[in-house]
């Protein structure tokens, strides 16, 4: 008989005794999963039930029978502790925090963080890898510091895949169907009951609809949008299948409902719930910068709103978004074909009212080497943000580099996108046996104050802090031997062949972990380009090492599935399968103990591909050592004794002679640095170099890699500023208006500013270091008025061919004024260095409420 299946099926959601109707408050905000005692607290309703659910509390209360109910409704002990859990969620999210105490008006009163996916848990599978992650991390740093974001993605009824493989070693892929009534979230209603939905014109075709859920993290929420609704074509359903799959109009429609969806999502919830409006909209990575577009149709046409002309609706719109930009590979950023985009915003379109010339003219790559048949999300992205940002110092260079097209008149040094680097949110993913480590020495770095614990770490004993870690290597090495067996039983095997698992990994070995995404230039399989002397390094008879290593490639991606079958081919040798292994379906859960597990957590991608890399930041929170390549973060904060940095053969163009370099320094440190390291023992067995190479790390990276610093110096730098600039515009628009004309005098006006003629003195014939230099330069403004512009004088080191180089700008004064708008523009400078040194000035359009000098784009620089 062929399986019967269901022709529907639901979710009938548990009904709690009142006594443990706590449970579904806990169970209703993703706080548990960064707080161990509210785990806890789930553990202690069923211990076995928690485990076989995977620590998914939704489906545990869903799970457990009425009669364990029945009894832990009348357990007084566990009443007790299921109140002080919700007294303290309550506490949490209600109290004052940093944002509260240190912020508050200063900056905005809430800021919406866009982002096509969110990792915040396990059970809530709306992520593929490190954007995600961050997204997530973010929002949960976000809470802990009383910042009011609201996050805003889409509900992927799929998720991502999850990875098998087959006995040959290929990746498989399967999508498993996700249950929004399983899922740790709820519908957001009407205040009458009915639900809220959004909907975007589409076309050739009805109106696209969809509902919206809203996720409680800590004490942010989360919105997702879901077009899984009846009345929906069925390839509008489609719409939010799954996370990146699909072509380019299936993703053009993804990020319409993203961009333009969430800006309507987020006016519903702030209307229903009465939450503030926010007046910061930040974009994480390009996907969703139709939001922008939303925007401006809301200012200009939109029949409530204040009726703007374009220009100054734009102004508004700019000075309040953030756009956050994560790929230093051309390829990794966003285009779509421009009539795709033309097709889906002409009249009446998504944005009716915004004129679609408009919107194609924001992402064309109208630039040298620009492509003129395609729409740029990137670009788009910093055309529509005043404020913009990569993701590393590194990373903030290369992008720097990357878009100089659009602001060709200045140099790199001064294109508008700063960066910050990312961070990683510690509650999530330190061991809480890391942070108990430091509980009864005078600080607690399980509540908010994680900073308490890098002070401690010198007071904690080297034996001390070597258990711990045996205990967590132990916990990952059993870990891996169940995901082990239970991928090669998926691959066919007989449980009767997989005896040598029970013996596979070893808790007292050199463990080094590898997990990421599979894209070529996170180069997976360089550890296998020498693969004799690999096989040496596993199994050393003195100091062996051992590899952990998992990552999923992109569906489509043939060629990262076929390095993912290598290594799997060379971990399935029985000579060194008990060393090396691959684990399949690299997710949260996996992450969680393979961090603290790992002694070494090795990166070596091809540098500078590596934007900023976050998997190297929760190994050293838990006190992992870092072997990596110098990109991305670790190149910032590699101090020489953090970790090890793998020497990267830059500039050698060969791509396989690049690699065969770079391997071979690996093999080299991991043999006679880190295994040498790592078994040179005391007399009680404690390696105390590496233990205090624990320490600094845990000292020197602790404070800097959290994405509490992160989301501090977001509020600071960027968040804060964009809501002063946008308030000081927008309260009655009268500032934008002004801004707009502004622009467009000054640039009308541009081609009469010149610089006319520059003087010095004071120099001589042998100027020393410490001598003042004066500056006079005689400027032709043309219809502008000194208060229009500032005239710099920019100095620095030259080079043979007269470039300047690490230069600094400093402001000349008007000194005196002539008629047809010329004038006269003293200042001083001191010679700060020996050696070559020199000067130009220039002419640029100032005004308080731009961002950068190089706003408009324009300069004027002596003929
Ligand atoms: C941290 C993390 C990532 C991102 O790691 P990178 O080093 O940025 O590549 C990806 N997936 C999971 C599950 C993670 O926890």
């Amino acid at each position: 008989m062929p399986p019967v299946r269901a022709i529907r099926r639901f979710t009938v959601r548990p009904v709690l005794p009142d006594a443990l109707a706590g449970l579904g408050t806990l169970a209703a905000n993703l706080r548990w999963s960064w707080h161990p005692p509210t785990q806890d607290v789930f553990a202690a309703v069923d211990a076995d039930v928690w485990a076989s659910t995977g620590h998914d509390p939704v489906r545990l209360l869903g799970a457990v029978g009425r009669d364990r109910l029945d009894e832990l409704a009348a357990d007084e002990g566990f009443l007790a502790r299921l109140g002080a859990a919700e007294a303290d969620l309550d506490q949490y999210l209600t109290a004052p925090r940093w944002f509260q105490q240190k912020v508050a008006d200063d900056g905005p009163r809430a800021i919406a963080y866009f982002s096509p996916e969110f990792g915040i848990t396990a059970v809530l599978p709306q992520y593929s890898g490190g954007l995600g992650i961050l997204a997530g991390d973010h929002l949960k740093s976000a809470s802990d510091l009383g910042v009011p974001i609201i996050g805003v993605g889409l509900l992927y009824r799929h998720g991502y895949f999850r990875q098998a493989l087959s006995r040959e070693g290929w990746q498989q892929e399967t999508y498993p169907v996700l249950d929004p009534d399983e899922l740790p979230i709820s519908l957001l209603r009407e205040r009458t009951g009915e639900r809220a939905t959004i909907s975007i014109a589409m076309p050739g075709g009805p109106d696209l609809v969809a509902r919206i859920w809203v996720a409680r993290v800590g004490r942010v929420p989360l919105l997702m949008l879901d077009t899984d609704v009846e009345g929906n074509p069925q390839a509008y359903i489609d719409v939010t299948d799954r996370l990146y799959g699909g072509n380019s109009e299936h993703r053009l429609r993804q990020e319409l409902l993203l961009g333009v969806g969430g800006v309507r999502a987020l006016r519903a919830y702030c209307r229903i719930t009465g939450h503030p409006e926010p007046e910061v909209f930040h974009t994480n990575e390009g996907h969703a910068g139709f939001l922008g577009l939303e925007r401006i149709r809301e200012l200009t046409v939109a029949p409530n709103g204040p009726q703007l002309d374009l220009a100054t609706a734009l102004e508004v719109s700019r000075a309040s978004t953030v756009f956050t930009t994560h790929t230093p590979v051309p390829a990794g950023i966003d285009r779509f074909p421009r009539t795709l985009v033309e097709q889906y915003f002409a009249e009446p379109g998504a944005t009716p009212g915004v004129p679609v010339e408009r919107i194609l003219a924001l992402g064309a790559e109208d630039f040298a080497g620009g492509d003129p048949a395609v729409f740029n999300m990137a670009v788009m992205g910093f055309r529509l943000a005043q404020r913009a940002n990569g993701v590393s110092l590194l990373h903030g260079h290369v992008s720097r580099g990357m878009f100089n097209g659009l602001w060709p008149a200045f140099d790199e040094a001064e294109v508008p996108i700063g960066s910050i680097t990312n961070g990683v949110h510690a509650p999530t993913w330190v061991a809480r046996e890391i942070f108990e480590l430091a509980a009864g020495r005078g600080a607690d770095p399980r509540g908010d104050d994680v900073d308490a614990f890098w002070d401690v770490v010198d007071q904690v004993p080297a034996a001390e802090i070597w258990n711990v870690k045996r205990v967590l290597r132990e916990r990952l090495v059993v870990g891996a031997r169940q995901r082990l067996e239970r991928s090669w039983l998926e691959r066919g095997a007989a449980k009767a062949e997989l005896g040598w698992i029970d013996d596979a990994l070893d808790p007292d070995v050199l463990t080094i972990g590898f997990a990421r995404r599979v894209p070529s230039y996170k180069r997976l399989t360089l550890m296998l380009r020498d693969p004799e002397r690999l096989k040496a390094l596993l199994t050393d008879p003195e100091r062996p090492v051992q590899l952990i290593i998992a990552g999923k490639s992109h569906p489509a991606d043939d060629g990262g599935k076929r390095l993912i079958q290598e290594l799997v081919r060379f971990a399935d040798d029985p000579a060194v399968r008990h060393r090396i292994v691959f684990l399949p379906n690299y997710d949260i859960a996996m992450a969680l103990p393979l961090y603290p597990g790992c002694d070494v957590w090795l990166n070596n991608p091809l540098r500078p591909y590596e934007a900023c890399g976050t998997s190297g930041m929760k190994a050293a929170l838990n006190g992992g050592l870092n072997l990596s390549i110098l990109d991305g973060w670790w190149d910032e904060w590699f101090d020489g004794s953090n970790g090890w940095a793998i020497p990267s053969a830059d500039g050698v163009e060969d791509v396989d002679k690049r690699d065969d370099l770079e391997a071979a320094a690996l093999y080299d440190l991991i043999e006679n640095e880190v295994a040498a390291r790592f078994y040179d023992r005391d007399a009680d067995g404690v390696p105390t170099r590496w233990v205090e190479m624990m320490r600094h790390t845990l000292k020197s990276l602790g404070p800097k890699v959290l994405a509490s610093r992160m989301v501090r110096d977001y509020v600071r730098e960027l968040y804060s500023p964009a809501a002063q600039h946008a308030r000081a515009l927008n309260s009655d628009y009268a500032g934008a208006v002004e801004l707009a004309a502004w622009k467009s005098r000054v640039l009308a006006a541009w081609p009469q500013v010149r610089v006319e003629h520059v003087e010095s003195s004071g120099i001589g014939d042998a100027p020393e270091v410490g001598a003042p230099m004066s500056v006079r330069a005689f400027v032709a403004l043309g219809a502008l008025e000194p208060a229009d512009v500032a005239v710099q004088l920019v100095h620095g080191r030259t080079t043979s061919d007269d470039e300047l180089v690490d230069t600094r700008v400093v402001d000349l004064d008007v000194a005196e004024s002539y008629e047809a708008g010329r004038h006269r523009f003293d200042g001083t400078v001191l010679l700060d260095h020996a050696g070559s040194f020199g000067y130009t000035v220039r002419v640029v359009p100032r005004h308080a409420q731009l961002a950068s000098v190089a706003e408009l784009g324009v300069v004027a620089l002596p003929s």
